[in-house]
């Protein structure tokens, strides 16, 4: 199965600091791996400039929830589109605690980006407080029944799974944590689709790294990772590059 190398620039990267990574990452890529990068919104357009003809896509990291509007400041995902990305997140919990964004808003702007032809990344994950309460897998389905779109088809969305409390924290759950979790994201998607469950991708996302990649993405029910800070980094994107390729090249690894 393919995988998906995710980088999230976050709000981070000018046009020369992006233009070095871009450089790095688009020799690494092969056709094995299908990898993605999100950058600023203002560097959306010198990016799939500079990525015409190699294996690399582009994502936006926010779309709006409408197709557009008096909105000032906000981004659609047709806008998006135009820009040459084939991807977008949507409710990265950043959003979600700095802007207050909703499931419900969550779902109309995966709605939204697939109405625009782009594939949503849809994000969810429990805090550490849910986590330490027990509420981690109930908080995760209720984000999965509410976030994502009433129709949906294969290989038209990803679900990232981010724990609140691994991002930016250099802490990650075990991979027995990761493949139990990713396992019942995948049966509740399955059930509020009515796809099948290996037609279901979850990518995990959490202060993966070069060190810690090869391990994760070996891990049951893992179709890639998200990653941020070191996705910023040449070297180490590159070398989580390297471990998908390599995890995709092994028949024994799913
Ligand atoms: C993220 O913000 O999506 C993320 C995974 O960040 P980091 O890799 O830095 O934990």
């Amino acid at each position: 199965m393919t995988k998906f190398i995710i980088g999230n620039w976050k709000m981070y990267g000018n046009v020369t600091s992006a233009h070095m990574l871009i450089e790095a990452v688009a020799a690494a890529a092969n056709a094995r791996v299908e990898v993605v990068v999100c950058p600023p919104a203002t560097l959306l357009t010198q990016v799939t400039g500079w990525l015409a003809g190699s294996k690399v896509q582009v994502g936006g990291q926010d779309c709006h929830a409408a197709a557009g509007g008096a909105h000032t400041g906000d981004i659609s995902a047709a806008m998006l589109k135009e820009c040459g990305a084939a991807y977008v997140i949507v409710g990265h919990s950043e959003r979600r605690a700095a802007h207050g964004e909703t499931n419900a808003e969550v779902r109309k702007k995966a709605e939204q980006a697939m109405a625009a032809g782009l594939a949503p990344i849809i994000c969810i994950g429990e805090t550490a407080a849910q986590r330490k309460a027990g509420q981690a897998k109930a908080v995760v389905a209720r984000q999965v029944r509410e976030s994502l779109p009433e129709k949906v088809a294969a290989g038209r969305f990803l679900l990232a799974y981010e724990p609140v409390w691994a991002i930016g924290s250099g802490k990650t759950p075990t991979v027995s944590d990761i493949a139990g979790i990713h396992a019942h994201i995948i049966s509740a998607a399955a059930r509020e689709t009515g796809l099948a469950p290996e037609r279901i991708f979850v990518v995990y996302g959490g202060s993966v790294n070069a060190a810690n990649a090869g391990r994760i993405l070996a891990t049951r029910g893992v179709a890639g990772v998200l990653v941020g800070a070191a996705s910023l980094k040449a070297e180490e994107f590159v070398s989580i590059l390297r471990a998908a390729q390599t995890a995709a090249q092994d028949p024994r690894r799913k």
